[in-house]
C-alpha cells in the first residue's frame, strides 16, 4: 500500500490504544475507528473502487493513504443540546448517534483537528457560563444550534461560525470578546442565522462578529479564501495528492481551454491554470463563486473566470454557441453526476474529462454514461482522504474514442 508523505509523521497508533483514547466508538457514528487497522482499510476501499468501476477502468493503481490518518479534518462541526446528568441539566456539544437525533456529546475526537475540538469545548463553557438558550429541535425554540470550526492547514487561520436561531444573540460582544481571549489564534468569528426547522446546519445570513469573516489556506502554492458556506476539501495534506494526479493526469501542454466543473471556490481549476491557455470555473453556489473570483485576483491569475451557474446548463449553452473545451474536470457532490451533464460535457467535445470523485458507486454509474458518449476510462488513482470513514476519493482520466 503507498502512503502519502505529506502531512504530519507519526506512527500508526494500535486498535487498543484508539478504543481507549475514543470513548465514542460504535456510538457517534461519526468514523468506524478501532474497528480494523488503517491498512485493512485501505486494501477495503480500493477493493471497493475496483468493484464499482473495474468493468468501465483501464488501469487501477494502488491507493495513496494518509501518512498519519488522524487529526485530519480542517472542519469540525456541532450540534449543541441539553442533558440530564446526575441530577444537573447540561450543555452538550457533539454529533448525531448513527441514523437518529440523539446528541452524543464529543469533546475530543481522533479524527478532528485538535484546536477546533478545543474552541468547541471552550464555546460550550461560554453557552453555559453565559446563561444562553440552547435550540431545541422539538420545540423550535432557543438560540444556539451549531458551531462550525474551519482552520486553513498552512496560515493556522481559525474561523468559528456559531450558527443561532435568530439574529439577536445576548451579550454577543462579550462573548466573542471572551472566545477570542481564550483562543487568541482564532482569526475570524461569524455568526450565521438558521431561523428554519431544518437539518441543514447553515442558513443564508452571515453577520461578521470579528476579524475579515473569511480565513484563507495555501496550496500548492496558491491562496484561497474560504467564506463559512463554500466547500473546501477537508483534508488539505491528501488534497495536494489528489490534485497532482489530477493535474498530471490531464497533461496539460499550454495550449488548451479547460472546464473546472463543479468548481467550489476554484481550487483545482486555479492549480491547472499555469499549464492551461484558459480556464472557465462553473459554480452553483454564488457565495463559493465570489470567493473563486476574489482568489483569481489574490493570486493574480488573469486566464480565468467563474461563472455562478448550473454546470450543465452553462455547457449545454456554451456548446450550442459553437463553443469547445479541451479539457472538462469534473468533481461532483456525492450524489454523482447526471446523464444530462455527461451529455453537455461531451456536446463540448473535450478529447480528455477528469473525473475527481467522493463516491465510487455513482462514479462508476457515470462512467457508465460517459461510455455510451464515446468517452473511455483509461486510469484511475484512488486516494484516501477521509480515513476512519466509509469514505474514499478517486480521480479518473477518461479519453474520446470514435463511436
Ligand atoms: N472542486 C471543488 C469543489 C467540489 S464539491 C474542490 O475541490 O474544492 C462540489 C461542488 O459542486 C460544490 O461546491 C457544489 O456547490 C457544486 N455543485 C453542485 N451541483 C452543481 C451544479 N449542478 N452545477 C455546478 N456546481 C454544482
Amino acid at each position: 500500500m503507498v502512503r502519502s508523505k505529506q502531512g504530519k509523521r507519526g506512527a500508526e497508533m494500535e486498535k487498543k490504544e484508539i478504543v481507549e483514547r475514543c470513548p465514542y466508538v460504535k456510538k457517534c457514528g461519526a468514523c468506524h475507528i478501532g474497528e480494523k487497522s488503517y491498512e485493512e482499510e485501505l486494501a477495503e476501499k480500493k477493493k471497493w473502487v475496483v468493484d464499482n468501476i473495474g468493468k468501465y477502468c483501464g488501469k487501477i493503481n494502488d491507493i495513496v493513504g494518509m501518512y498519519y490518518p488522524y487529526h485530519y479534518r480542517n472542519k469540525v462541526h456541532a450540534v449543541f443540546g441539553r442533558r440530564m446528568n446526575n441530577g444537573k441539566d447540561e450543555v452538550i456539544a457533539g454529533t448525531y448517534a448513527e441514523g437518529t437525533h440523539t446528541i452524543i456529546p464529543v469533546s475530543d475526537c481522533l479524527i478532528e483537528d485538535a484546536q477546533a475540538s478545543a474552541i468547541i469545548r471552550t464555546v460550550t463553557e461560554l453557552i453555559r457560563s453565559f446563561h444562553l438558550w440552547v435550540y431545541s429541535e422539538d420545540t423550535g425554540r432557543g438560540l444556539m444550534r451549531h458551531i462550525l470550526v474551519r482552520k486553513g492547514a498552512s496560515t493556522r487561520q481559525i474561523m468559528v461560525v456559531l450558527v443561532t436561531a435568530q439574529v439577536q444573540f445576548p451579550h454577543k460582544n462579550h462573548f466573542v470578546e471572551k472566545l477570542c481571549e481564550l483562543h487568541p489564534e482564532i482569526t475570524t468569528v461569524v455568526q450565521n442565522i438558521n431561523e428554519k426547522q431544518t437539518t441543514m446546519v447553515l442558513g443564508e445570513r452571515n453577520k461578521v462578529l470579528y476579524g475579515p469573516g473569511f480565513i484563507e489556506d495555501v496550496l500548492m502554492g496558491l491562496r484561497f479564501r474560504i467564506s463559512p458556506g463554500s466547500f473546501y476539501q477537508v483534508n488539505s495534506a491528501q488534497t495536494q495528492v489528489l490534485y497532482k494526479k489530477a493535474i498530471q493526469a490531464a497533461g496539460l501542454t499550454g495550449t488548451e481551454t479547460v472546464i473546472d466543473a463543479y468548481c467550489g471556490i476554484g481550487t483545482i481549476g486555479m492549480c491547472m491554470h499555469a499549464k492551461a491557455k484558459c480556464v472557465i470555473g462553473i459554480e452553483l453556489n454564488e457565495q463559493a463563486v465570489k470567493d473563486a473570483k476574489a482568489n483569481a485576483k489574490r493570486n493574480n491569475l488573469e486566464h480565468i473566470r467563474f461563472v455562478a451557474a448550473d454546470a450543465t446548463e452553462y455547457m449545454t449553452l456554451m456548446s450550442q454557441r459553437g463553443g469547445r473545451a479541451d479539457v472538462v474536470v469534473m468533481d461532483p457532490p456525492r450524489s454523482g453526476s447526471t446523464q444530462a451533464f455527461v451529455k453537455a460535457a461531451a456536446s463540448l467535445k473535450p478529447g480528455c474529462i477528469i473525473y475527481v470523485s467522493c463516491n465510487p458507486e455513482t462514479l462508476g454509474r457515470d462512467l457508465g454514461w460517459f461510455s455510451r458518449e464515446g468517452y473511455i476510462a483509461r486510469e484511475a488513482w484512488p486516494v484516501d482522504m477521509f480515513g476512519f470513514t466509509d469514505h474514499v476519493e478517486a480521480v479518473i482520466k477518461m479519453q474520446l474514442v470514435e463511436k
